[in-house]
């Protein structure tokens, strides 16, 4: 074992304060990474303060959060072939799984039938926790672990790992490209990754936020409309409009609503995550063949993907650093929406 430091909640509710743990020796096939950056995801909010229960087998305290992780390569176990040392690694929201489901088999390891290793908050082979990217170091399997784009800065990039590919992956399932209106609807740290993968894409990209407040901002990010849901007006002169909706708000917001601006066979992805169930009239559904579903993250093979595509295209996050010290801060800020658009932890700052 080899000892880490890192930040974390000792128990639930309680702030975040430093931390000291041990992690496995690197196996033949795992790498050890010096993190040097990790994304604050509203969902390390979510689970530090053991808000998803009802979802989870069971929180596990001390929990040291993060899953947009990015760093160097600082060792590699004797058998790994992917990764040398120096290399700009990352890691998203899991480090594992099954590996054998047909699932894990199609590359989508994130819906492994029998069970995904999340990265933090979660248990690995050996039953014991696991520990996230508010650290100095972490080790992981080879396969699970991602290529940093050579061209972007890596701090920007580290987002990318989580609100990155759960915006990637269902634009492209719901196959967004030049001739698709998309619409994405609130502007946040998965809002604003959305629009830039989206106009990447070569949609035509629409944001439904709640005043038109951040509207400067939408276009900058490449958005080409941008409406305030405030409005009423909004909804008629919108109505069976786009293609495709990906709502990234976890606010109690009436879904039926928002479905009448799809057009014939349009979908609706939800990939933000309301704390209670929003009810669905029928008819919204059945009147124009309209479909509802949900997307979570990606796999490894479509997270590299999105990785590739955002270097080629340049697209990286918006991002605030801020020193571990001030993770409490950050958290309270998260939750005010008072960020443009991602936190980002310097790991530097935990040696001061
Ligand atoms: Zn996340
Ligand atoms: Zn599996």
């Amino acid at each position: 074992m080899s000892k880490c430091k890192g930040y974390a909640a000792l128990e639930a509710r309680a702030p975040l304060g430093p931390y000291s743990f041990e992690r496995r020796e690197p196996r033949e096939h795992d790498i050890v990474i010096d993190i040097k950056y990790c994304g604050v995801c509203h969902s390390d909010i979510h689970q530090t303060r053991d808000e998803w229960s009802k979802y989870q087998e069971e929180s596990i305290f001390p929990m040291v959060p993060g899953h947009e992780i990015a760093g160097i390569v600082e060792a590699v176990g004797n058998k790994v072939t992917k990764y040398k040392v120096g290399d700009k690694v990352g890691v998203g929201c899991f480090v594992d799984s099954c590996r054998t489901c047909s699932e894990c088999r199609q590359g989508l390891e994130q819906y492994c039938t029998v069970a995904t290793i999340w990265t933090y908050n979660g248990r690995d082979k050996e039953g014991q926790p696991t520990y996230g990217g508010y650290s100095d170091k972490i080790v992981v399997d080879e396969n699970y672990a991602l290529r940093m784009p050579e061209n972007l800065p890596l701090d920007a990039c580290a987002p990318l790992l989580c609100a990155g590919i759960t915006l990637y992956s269902p634009l492209k399932h719901w196959n967004t490209g030049p001739g698709k209106k998309v619409a994405i609807i609130g502007l946040g740290g998965l809002g604003h990754m959305g629009v830039k993968l989206a106009h990447a894409l070569g949609a035509e990209v629409t944001v439904l936020s709640q005043s038109l407040k951040k509207q400067a901002d939408g276009k900058r990010l490449g958005a080409d409309h941008f409406y305030a849901t405030s409005d009423p007006e909004t909804f008629t002169n919108l109505a069976s409009y786009f293609d495709l909706i990906v709502n990234t708000v976890s606010a109690q917001i009436d879904w039926n609503e928002y479905l009448k601006l799809l057009k014939t066979d349009g979908t609706m992805v939800i990939v933000g995550l309301p704390e209670k169930d929003i009810p669905l009239g029928a008819f919204s559904l059945t009147a124009r063949r309209r479909s509802v579903a949900g997307s979570q993250i990606g796999g490894i093979r479509e997270t590299q993907e999105m990785l590739d595509f955002c270097a080629k295209h340049g697209v990286a996050c918006d991002i605030e650093i801020v020193p571990i010290q001030k993770i409490n801060e950050a958290y309270e800020r998260v939750l005010k929406s008072d960020v443009r658009y991602r936190f980002v932890i310097d790991m530097a700052s935990l040696g001061k």
